[in-house]
């Protein structure tokens, strides 16, 4: 089936389009998430003053900022993201014509920068917000190692120091992340860790730990709280990192305006929300105001699905049990998902901002694949589109090529459109898995989440 090429293939918007405000997609809420409770005393946190001692000034100011429609961003930031961005919206008429369906297919490209990821998005404004306040240093996470990737360029751009705690079982299975970060100049340790209190708790009872996201997280924040001229951050969840996102969603939705087109179906994977919540906001900000409806899909993995399978409760960000406590989808905090390929999605929690969408009927839909569903997607896509796509960002793929089939079913033209994160080239070791038949799928029995939930923190 060959289609009329109307538009381009790749729709850049010319650089003095690029967004100087983000969008925070609070202000147009109709109700906000409940407030972040303070671990000690469970009272909800109002004050920069409380979150001082752990993120910077201006973020603190940002996380709490529920009514500041747009956010200028920094002209330091904007000439950044000229290096980078407008990263493309393409679309996708191989793929369409592969699967012989009448939708249209649209994807925005994060993947174009040296880190891999939409990550650097958030990183380089958390860096710069450290360096104008006069910081020395940074502490955070990484997961599969795309945040540290992208903190560790920011950091290396601003001149900051910065240690990352790695996920002690990424650390071991992709080596190769580890050196970029230290090529960038990073310091990296795999957690859990001896270097920090929480880490030898953790040690003590679980000596063979491969470590989580979670853990990690409790290991950065204290390394920073007890460091000096420190302070921690975080790649996504936090509203802030939300905010940063929304150059995503802004960028896209003036292209799409470009050719003409708007979406009937916007897709995301999702695992702690921020590319989902950045490239969702403007187009939800209509929704919400009722100038549109577009139908929102959020895209997990089976073995760690917060969305479709947790609960809407309080829970603690972290296993130490050092964060604040949000209100969200959770698995609970010592949930330790099975090991998958797509690393960035294995968070117990979702954004705040995410949560409260999808609880109250905002965000349409979620749903989960298992991993070879997942991967069949991602080398389909690669076979036509000709672009090799991170695991994480192939769940979107697969519920796209899902979309579509439907419409190919139904006769429905459809324009779809999904945010692909991050390219694949850092992930050959879970494509070869899949390619040699070794991949299996592994999700968690209800019993498992059970036993979780039961350890929920306890409040009202
Ligand atoms: C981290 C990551 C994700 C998931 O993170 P969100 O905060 O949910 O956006 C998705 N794709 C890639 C490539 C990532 O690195």
């Amino acid at each position: 089936m060959i289609k009329k090429k109307d538009v381009p293939y790749r729709i850049n918007l010319p650089e003095d389009r690029i967004p100087r405000q983000w969008y925070n997609l609070r202000a147009d809420m109709k109700e906000l998430p409940p407030p972040m409770l303070n671990p000690g005393t469970l009272r909800p946190i109002t004050k920069v003053e409380e979150l001082a001692p752990i993120f910077c000034d201006e973020l603190c100011k940002q996380e709490l900022n529920t009514t500041d429609r747009y956010i200028d961003i920094p002209e330091a930031i904007v000439d950044f993201y000229k290096m980078c961005r407008p990263s493309p919206l393409i679309r996708a008429y191989c793929l369409e014509e592969e699967l012989e369906t009448p939708a249209k297919i649209y994807y925005k490209f994060e993947g174009n920068n040296t880190s891999g990821s939409h990550k650097l998005n958030s990183a380089i404004p958390q860096a710069y917000y450290a360096k104008e306040q006069g910081l020395k240093g940074l502490t955070t996470e990484t997961g599969a190692g795309q945040w540290g990737t992208a903190l560790s360029m920011a950091c290396a751009y601003y001149k900051l120091g910065l240690e990352v705690f790695m996920v002690k079982g990424s650390y071991n299975q992709k080596p190769y992340r580890k050196n970029i970060m230290e090529t960038f100049g990073a310091r990296i340790t795999p957690s859990p860790s001896m270097t920090t209190e929480v880490g030898k708790k953790i040690l003590e009872a679980f000596p063979d730990t491969n470590g989580s996201l979670g853990c990690a997280i409790s290991e950065a924040i204290e390394a920073a709280v007890t460091g000096e001229s420190k302070r921690y951050v975080l790649g996504s969840v936090l509203n802030q990192v939300l905010l940063h996102q929304s150059i995503i969603g802004l960028e896209t939705k003036e292209a799409m305006a470009m050719c003409g087109e708007y979406p009937d179906v916007v897709i995301g994977c999702a695992g702690g929300g921020s590319n989902l919540g950045g490239f969702i906001a403007p187009y939800m900000q209509d929704r919400l105001t009722g100038k549109a409806k577009p139908y929102f899909i959020a895209v997990e993995p089976a073995s760690c699905p917060s969305m479709t399978r947790g609960k809407y409760a309080y829970d603690f960000c972290d296993t130490g049990k050092v964060t604040p406590l949000a209100k969200m989808y959770t698995l609970g905090s010592d949930f330790l998902p099975a090991p998958n390929h797509a690393g960035g999605l294995r968070y117990h929690g979702m954004s705040p901002i995410l949560s409260k969408l999808y609880a109250d009927g905002w965000l349409d839909e979620a749903r989960s694949y298992v991993q070879t569903d997942v991967f069949e997607a991602a080398v389909r896509f690669a076979r036509c589109e000709g672009l090799l796509p991170a695991p994480e960002s192939s769940h979107a793929i697969k519920a796209a090529i899902d979309e579509a089939l439907k419409c190919k079913e139904s006769g429905e033209e459809k324009t779809i459109l999904f945010n692909l994160t991050g390219t694949g080239y850092f992930d050959m070791t879970a494509y070869a898995s899949f390619l040699d038949g070794s991949m299996g799928d592994s999700v968690p029995t209800d019993e498992q989440l059970e036993a979780s939930f039961a350890r929920l923190p306890k409040v009202d």
